[in-house]
């Protein structure tokens, strides 16, 4: 494949942080304002769906393989609302199984660095996600060029593209977010979701502008780095 350059690039993340940023300014609601993170998503599912035209595009990914469901899973919070609000519509026992495996998540991914989080996504149902449609960015993205690796807890090779093209069009959704003063860091999926599932109110309180769930550990590190954070990569990255 031809090396990338900026121009191929920069269009992903100025025509998403334009869209986030235009449409915060003109609909300035919660229920937009969350909803508005799935053209991330449909984005994502885009440009991965043209790599995989490709020949270099042949994921070892197939239906059922869940190694990469053992990664921090990261997401920002208006995923994690879209998230909860999806599962809000689940019946009593499916949804009370799931909190039961959050709360049990939470206590054990409490302070965890990425390099020291082995634990597998409590979203992950008999070896598939229970909210495949709602999955965020991080999950959307994440691709294995060989599964041999991926069973070897090794970082598999990914397709560069792929990786390049949406970590830009998702920091253009996060700058997009922090431009309309919506706090728009990663959280752990697993924790921040029980504490949005227990409290209805921490939405309403992020669409004011409150920083509603814990930084994560190595926060810092992260920004500091001043490297695209690319929310639920695998620690290699
Ligand atoms: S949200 Fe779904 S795809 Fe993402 S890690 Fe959890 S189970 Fe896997």
């Amino acid at each position: 494949m031809a090396q990338l350059t900026l121009q191929d690039i920069k269009p992903h993340h100025d025509n998403q942080f334009t869209l986030v940023t235009r449409g915060l300014a003109q609909n300035r609601n919660r229920v937009f304002a969350v909803n508005l993170v799935k053209t991330a998503h449909d984005k994502t599912d885009a440009i991965v769906a043209a790599v995989r035209k490709k020949p270099e595009g042949q994921f070892d990914c197939k239906p059922g393989c869940s190694y990469c469901c053992s990664y921090r899973v990261e997401a920002l919070p208006p995923e994690i609302f879209l998230i909860a609000a999806e599962l809000r519509k689940r019946p009593a026992a499916e949804l009370e199984a799931t909190t039961a495996r959050l709360r049990e998540h939470a206590v054990r991914a409490k302070g965890l660095r990425p390099e020291h989080h082995n634990l597998p996504c409590p979203l992950l149902v008999d070896s598939k996600c229970s909210v495949y449609e709602s999955r965020p960015f991080g999950c959307r993205r994440l691709n294995s060029l060989d599964v041999e690796a991926c069973k070897a807890e090794l970082p598999p090779p990914e397709n560069e593209e792929l990786n390049l093209k949406a970590a830009a069009m998702f920091n253009g959704t996060v700058e997009g977010y922090l431009k309309r003063q919506l706090p728009s860091y990663p959280h752990e999926l697993g924790q921040a979701l029980l504490e949005a599932l227990e409290d209805p109110g921490l939405e309403e309180r992020w669409f004011k502008g409150e920083q509603v769930f814990d930084f994560l550990p190595d926060m810092d590190e992260m920004l500091s780095a001043n490297t695209p954070i690319l929310v639920g990569a695998p620690p290699h990255l």
